[in-house]
């Protein structure tokens, strides 16, 4: 059931002179405005994906900044997971909809969920598809409600939207990560866009010397100074983990040696990750050049830190995506990314900026290779991608924001 998350304690003074100060200062001003006021968000899962890897340092911040924020996700049963990823896959266009069944377990879930949740927040944030039914069944009592997509939902599909889409009909406010992502006939009348952002001083981002991070490297079995490309990612369809393989495996023929490491977590809400695990651990199982880690065996914050930190290349090869704060995280470490033209991904990396976009696997070989190969053009690629990041993708600039929504939305 609805259960809290406990998190660490944090300061936005660490963050001067990392963070633009402008940033720092326009956040003081929202949260000073907003003071006291009791904030609750709401998402399925406590760690995999980036729904958790953005709360883990928000709220945090926002407590430090004298708001009364809490986290807290949903609980559900195995039937629950499968339903919302179904509903997860179609409302970013996958031609699935929801069978009865699915419906009825999402809607089950939902109503043994919804007791628990208190009645005294000024403000709820529901993430994403999965908890979106709570307010309706449990009602919102004084607070004002806001829906934070993350998804890609600009052409969800039909079927699956309809189910949907009475429960945001209930939300004060919807944000989405791009304009393009709104659906049509969105039943909300205050709709933002706010992108996401990634936390400069969390264990996964934080500076490391080379040193420790290609100790942390040697340590769960890359075998450096080899050359290595790797991307990070749940393992899911809308990733394409094997067209990364099928560019890598033509890369190689040109590099011979160089690596490759998938670098996949299992979020609790992900149930398709296992099989996809499975499927690719097979086809790479007679080749030594090919790694593949989870968080669950050994790969966590401060490896990915490494990985993002010591690959010649990071590949985000999405058909489709959210946001995709992998990118962000790479590209604060100065190293460029080949990534697929996808949702987010193009306004991380605009033209000449961070790395190169890609719609194939042909073109994702030729961009690995042309970055392996220009180590001038990588390194300048990676340093304008850190400063772009620094602009624009860094925490207090998204805190700044979802801050100046909820106090538009008064109390
Ligand atoms: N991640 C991780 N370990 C992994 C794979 C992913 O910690 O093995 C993190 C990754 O660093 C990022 C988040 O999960 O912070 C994924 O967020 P993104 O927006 O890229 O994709 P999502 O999973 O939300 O679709």
């Amino acid at each position: 059931m609805l259960q809290p998350v406990s998190v660490g304690r944090w300061s936005l003074d660490s963050y001067e002179g990392i963070v633009p100060a402008p940033i720092l200062e326009g956040l003081r001003k929202q949260a000073k405005a907003l003071s006291g006021a009791r904030i609750l968000h709401v998402n399925a899962t406590p760690y995999g994906g980036g729904v958790s890897e953005l709360l883990r340092s928000s709220v945090p911040l926002l407590r430090d900044l004298g708001l009364a924020v809490d986290w807290q996700v949903l609980g559900g049963s195995p039937e629950f997971f499968r339903a919302t990823k179904a509903l997860h896959n179609a409302l970013q266009g996958a031609p699935h909809s929801l069978s009865q069944a699915e419906q009825k377990a999402y809607l089950d879930c939902t109503r043994e969920n919804a007791p628990r949740l208190d009645d005294g927040y000024d403000f709820i944030v529901v993430h994403d598809p999965q908890p979106a039914a709570l307010l309706s069944v449990h009602g919102r009592g004084q607070a004002r409600t806001v829906w934070r997509c993350h998804i890609d939902t600009s052409e969800p599909n039909p079927e699956a939207w309809r189910f949907l889409r009475p429960f945001i009909a209930d939300f004060d406010a919807a944000v989405f990560t791009m304009s393009e992502f709104v659906p049509p006939d969105l039943p909300v009348a205050r709709v933002r866009t706010i992108a996401p952002a990634i936390d400069p001083l969390s264990p996964k981002n934080i500076d490391l010397s080379d040193r420790t991070a290609s100790q942390i490297l040697d340590w769960i079995g890359v075998d450096l100074p080899g050359r290595l490309v790797t991307q990070v990612s749940r393992f899911d369809p809308w990733k394409d983990p094997f067209g990364v393989i099928a560019a890598y495996r033509l890369v190689r023929e040109e590099v011979p040696g160089l690596q490759l490491a998938l670098v996949g977590s299992m979020a609790l809400d992900d149930p398709e990750g296992w099989d996809i695990y499975r499927q690719l651990t097979e086809r790479a199982e007679r080749d030594p050049l090919i790694h593949i880690y989870t968080n669950l065996t050994g790969a966590s914050n401060v490896e990915v830190n490494a990985f993002q930190r010591l690959s010649d290349v990071i590949v985000q090869k999405s058909i489709r995506e959210g946001f995709g704060l992998v990118v962000s995280e790479s590209l604060w470490k100065g190293t460029p990314v080949v990534a697929g033209r996808a949702g987010g991904i193009p306004m991380q990396m605009p033209e000449g900026v961070g790395g190169l976009l890609v719609e194939s696997v042909e073109e994702c070989a030729a961009a690995m290779l042309k970055l392996l190969n220009d180590s001038a053009l990588a390194e300048q690629l990676g340093e304008s991608g850190r400063e772009h990041v620094r602009e624009h993708f860094l925490l207090p600039r998204l805190l700044m924001e979802e801050l100046q929504l909820l106090r538009s939305l008064g109390s």
